[in-house]
């Protein structure tokens, strides 16, 4: 089987370690293509860091924080701190000792002019993560957050002037507690998909959308010109992953993000968004948690497979438990056509 996932860091991650566990108990020979979110990226200090890159590699190669969720487990910030002394910013960017040598050889092998998707691989050649991780673009993307500028500056008729911030300042120094009105991804319009994205997507055999965020994350990936349509077109089903539980994201602030787009922080309205195939939208089946089966109807009416299954991933077993609901389901969309 040839299963395309679409991720961004922690959800996308977690949600990898358990379709793999399943994929080597009971499809062994299995080829997992991955399509990272590069919108996250961002230069710190001179070193090109690709968080959501980062996270998927560490995860899959056993080298994350299990406690953080991002960066290295038994991780150190001397580096952090020696910068910090000098004043110089940011210094609100989670920049680890052994993180850093990652970046290091990112950033010296682009200078050397290998493209991101090389860069990406020879990373993963040491790591070892199990799946082909290919970044969604090698030209650079980069989420923008529209906020009220934050010195109460206004215009001549007395309304907040706007400004845009790069995503990482929104997110971690602000905490995105700052009302987003909009994100931006600066250099879209010139970006094209990564070598092989498109071709994984058309000859997969499954499509998942794991339950990474759906607008900073997977709705980066689909703005890649070209990538949403090959998710809409190609032949293999498609299915997603509820990352909102009974109204609320599990882990950190996608509610943030998702209001600013006008979709209510519900499994329901996020599927809604995402669109129906048959209807010209992007997934055949969607899978929501336990407490939210009583929106399964609303969902089924859209045209959308819908069911509910336990989405809590806990750990690697419950996590490939729900792999193998997403595997089900893909057979009865097959099935069914
Ligand atoms: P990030 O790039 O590190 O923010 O990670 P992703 O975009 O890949 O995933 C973030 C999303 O994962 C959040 O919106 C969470 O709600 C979702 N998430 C985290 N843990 C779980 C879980 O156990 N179950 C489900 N259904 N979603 C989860
Ligand atoms: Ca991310």
């Amino acid at each position: 089987m040839r299963i395309t996932v679409l991720a961004g860091g922690i959800g996308g991650s977690r949600f990898l370690r358990g379709l793999l566990a399943l994929l080597d108990r009971e499809h062994p020979g299995s080829e997992v293509t991955v399509i990272g979110n590069t919108g996250d990226d961002i230069w710190v200090h001179g070193l090109r860091v690709c968080p959501d890159l980062d996270t998927v590699m560490y995860t899959l190669g056993g080298g994350i924080s299990e406690e953080r969720g991002w960066g290295r487990e038994g991780e150190t910030f001397v580096v952090k701190d020696e910068l910090a002394g000098y004043g110089v910013e940011p210094s609100w960017f989670g920049l680890g000792d052994k993180d850093i040598a990652t970046h290091l050889v990112r950033t010296q092998s682009l200078s050397a002019g290998y493209s991101l998707t090389e860069v990406t691989a020879a990373l993963c050649a040491h790591w070892k993560p199990g799946v082909r991780l290919l970044p969604m673009s090698n030209e650079r993307a980069e989420t923008h957050v529209i906020i009220d500028d934050q010195s109460g500056a206004t215009g001549d008729d007395g309304t907040p002037l706007r400004t845009a911030i790069h995503f990482q300042e929104w997110w971690i120094k602000l905490r995105a507690a700052v009302p987003a009105h909009g994100f931006v991804l600066v250099g879209i319009d010139t970006a094209k998909p990564g070598p092989d994205v498109i071709e994984a997507i058309m000859s997969a055999d499954l499509v998942i959308l794991p339950p990474s965020n759906p607008v900073v994350s997977i709705g980066t990936i689909l703005q890649v010109p070209g990538i949403a349509d090959a998710v809409r077109t190609t032949p293999a089903p498609v299915v997603g992953v509820s990352p909102i539980v009974g109204g609320a994201p599990v882990r950190g602030m996608a509610d943030a993000c998702l209001v600013a787009i006008g979709v209510d922080t519900t499994a329901d309205a996020v599927a809604a968004h995402y669109g129906a195939r048959s209807t010209g939208g992007l997934i055949d089946a969607w899978l929501v948690d336990e407490t939210d089966a009583r929106i399964v109807g609303t969902v089924t009416a859209l045209g959308i497979d819908c069911v509910a299954v336990p989405a809590m991933m806990t750990d690697v077993d419950a996590t490939a438990g729900m792999a193998a609901r997403c595997l089900e389901a893909a057979d009865r969309i097959r099935a069914s056509r």
